[in-house]
């Protein structure tokens, strides 16, 4: 055991004390400031920036499109579940992975502070889909049991949680071995850059597609929202991962770059069987083909962020996707509603 770092001491602690894991106990975690990994501190700034709460969106529109029989084919209703019942648990997934395994492993305060921001956010995450499956009338239980029930969501959330296990049996001493870094690492990878950066992906470009047709305004505003925030969590999650790279650069060995190389190639295959199997026939000019070139664009992406050579030179045949990720907080992207967000209510004493 180490010794305890709570204890008198008149020694204070310098920017250059501080690791972004590791740091052993010598650096006190109970002290932000001094702030060393700006950028991080950065981040939970801008997601408080962005605050919203689900039940602030109005479904009314929603619930009269979803009841009318006219508006939405079997095709359209299938893919509006499919989409639905991949994120009603796959919030809650990434909630426990981020902590339970992943700010027990972190022990840098501007990164928690970070980690406790998104751990909310994805609580209003999982807000969301209940509010929306509540208000659409949904079967709770098809819904939020999908995961076992539909193989090609199974094997997105196997996938996902396929290293998150090793990391949960971590002792913290495991973080100073190559190894146990790479399993951290990749635990890393398979949360913000593939559950977060691809997984996500197909139900949004999905569902903010019905929302170009004016459909289901409501789910799509909210859909806008958390594809806000999980750009943000995705963006922190890289430059925690390269962080932690350039800080250990030993575990960054070719062996490892080939593993995760194609730890994401096969989240892309896996992607791609989801969308075939949310949409066999095609809808409002989606079909699988463009669905899946847009993964394949967004996985190059990934792959440059993390500093790996691209595999797949995709172009983005969805343009529109990337204003609505870079959507001001004021502003719906479909009816330019203001929807400045106000925090608390005046106290009447
Ligand atoms: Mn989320
Ligand atoms: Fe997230």
């Amino acid at each position: 055991m180490s010794e305890p770092t709570f204890r008198m001491s008149q020694q204070r602690i310098t920017v250059d004390d501080k690791k972004i894991i590791n740091n052993d106990r010598t650096v006190d975690c109970n002290q932000l400031v001094p702030i060393k990994y700006r950028w991080a501190w950065n981040f939970y700034l801008d997601g408080c920036a962005n605050h919203w709460m689900p039940t602030e969106v109005s479904m009314q529109r929603d619930i009269e499109q979803w009841k009318a029989t006219n508006i939405f084919s079997a095709d359209e209703r299938h893919v509006i579940k499919r989409v639905l019942g991949f994120f009603a648990t796959a919030e809650t997934l990434v909630g426990n992975n981020l902590v339970l395994a992943v700010y027990r492993c972190v022990d840098n305060p501007e990164c928690r502070q970070y980690l406790l921001r998104q751990a909310f956010e994805e609580a209003i995450h999982v807000h969301a889909f209940q509010y929306i499956v509540q208000s659409l009338g949904l079967d709770e239980g098809e819904m939020f049991n999908m995961y076992r029930e539909v193989e090609a969501i199974y094997e997105k959330d196997s996938h996902a949680m396929s290293c998150t296990s090793s990391v949960l049996e971590m002792n913290p001493d495991d973080l100073k071995t190559k190894e146990g870094l790479q399993t951290f690492i990749k635990n890393l990878v398979g949360l913000y850059v593939i559950t977060e950066g691809i997984f996500f992906y197909g139900g949004f470009v999905t569902m903010l597609s019905f929302g170009r047709h004016n459909h289901m305004p409501g789910t799509c505003e909210q859909i806008q929202y958390i594809l806000r925030d999980e750009s943000i969590h995705m963006n922190f999650g890289i430059e925690l991962i390269n962080a932690i790279v350039d800080e250990n650069p030993q575990v960054w060995e070719e062996a490892f770059k080939a593993d995760i190389t194609e730890f994401i190639k096969s989240a892309v295959s896996l992607e791609q069987a989801y969308i075939a199997e949310c949409l066999p026939n095609g809808i409002l000019g989606l079909n699988q083909q463009l669905i899946q070139e847009y993964i394949q664009y967004l996985a190059d992406r990934r792959y440059e962020r993390l500093r790996l050579p691209k595999m797949y030179g995709s172009s983005n045949p969805f343009p529109w996707m990337s204003e609505v990720i870079d959507l001001k907080k004021e502003k719906n992207f479909f009816e330019s509603r203001v929807t400045e967000y106000q925090t608390g209510g005046a106290l009447e004493w």
